[in-house]
């Protein structure tokens, strides 16, 4: 029987905090039980905000952790064709649809519908649901920015896309996720509306590339923190259009900071380098985190 294959999977935009330390060691720890392998990703599509010095720092990190990854590392910015792919064969099936309004017009039109109490639905990420161009953009304005030859984002045609994905579909989790599911969990990607795919500025985004490494490099278990268990539904959907593989998902609790809220790579007194010139050992740091020593 082939190991078990497990990874981390960071984008070099910052400084590893303690919530990827308990995301990094959980994933570690879990792959040496099973006799896994454990693989380290970066997940840099968004090639404006990642930098070489990013992984290098996280490479310091995890080595300071005791954490060993195997080489070489895959780096998603070069791997663009795979994704390109990928999308290739959705398009050829109809599953896509092109959109040129923007993120922020979506907003301002859900804004400007709430303020007139009417209610727009929000994905369970909290960001407003994208109704369709015609919904936000009228006739000659689509038509001018297809003649200027304006980029556009590459969306799932969720609807489309469901019938075609057949139902119905589920993942089975072995982490605690949001409301403590564990087991048999339905997938209900509908939630997220026409997600996208490819952004105007990056030719992939974080579902498509996610669910074509997690399959390229033959994962069968994603640990990772419970910020991404709703997403797991789309990518569920995801490998069901591309006759991908399913892993087991294990989403763990997340580290919040002293306000309650989720940890950011902005907040500097988390970064594990901060601590570490602050005198943290790496026990420290699992007691942070809610470890045993
Ligand atoms: N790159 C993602 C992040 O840093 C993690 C992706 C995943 O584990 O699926 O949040």
């Amino acid at each position: 029987m082939s190991r078990p294959v497990f990874r981390f999977a960071p984008s070099p935009n910052g400084r590893l905090h303690l919530g990827h330390a308990l995301s990094a060691l959980v994933n570690f720890e879990r792959a040496r039980a099973s006799g896994g392998r454990f693989l380290l990703r970066f997940e840099d599509i968004d090639t404006e905000r990642c930098r070489p010095e990013y992984e290098a720092a996280i490479r310091e990190d995890l080595a300071w952790l005791g954490i060993a990854f195997e080489e070489p590392v895959r780096r998603q910015s070069e791997h663009f064709d795979a994704y390109l792919a990928a999308l290739a064969d959705l398009d050829a099936r109809g599953l896509l649809v092109r959109s040129f309004a923007t993120r922020r017009e979506i907003a301002s039109a859900a804004a400007a519908a709430t303020a007139e109490g009417a209610a727009w639905p929000l994905d369970p990420d909290g960001v407003p649901l994208f109704p369709g161009d015609a919904a936000l953009l009228t006739r000659d304005e689509i038509d001018r920015r297809a003649a200027a030859g304006e980029p556009a984002a590459t969306r799932l045609a969720m609807e489309t896309a469901i019938e075609a994905g057949g139902v119905p579909l589920t993942w089975t989790e072995t982490g605690e996720g949001p409301g403590g599911h564990t087991g048999t969990v339905t997938a209900r990607p509908e939630a997220f509306g026409d997600v996208v795919l490819a952004r105007k500025e990056t030719p992939t985004s974080y579902h498509l590339s996610v669910v074509v490494d997690d399959a390229l490099q033959r994962v069968t278990h994603v640990v990772r923190g419970a910020d991404l268990f709703a997403a797991t539904a789309v990518h569920r959907l995801l490998q069901a259009l591309l006759g991908l593989p399913e892993p087991v998902y294990h989403h763990h609790r997340l580290v919040l900071g002293p306000d309650g809220r989720k940890l950011a790579k902005s907040n500097r007194d988390t970064s594990l380098a901060d601590l570490r010139a602050g005198g943290a050992t790496p026990s420290d740091i699992r007691r942070l985190v809610g470890l045993p020593a």
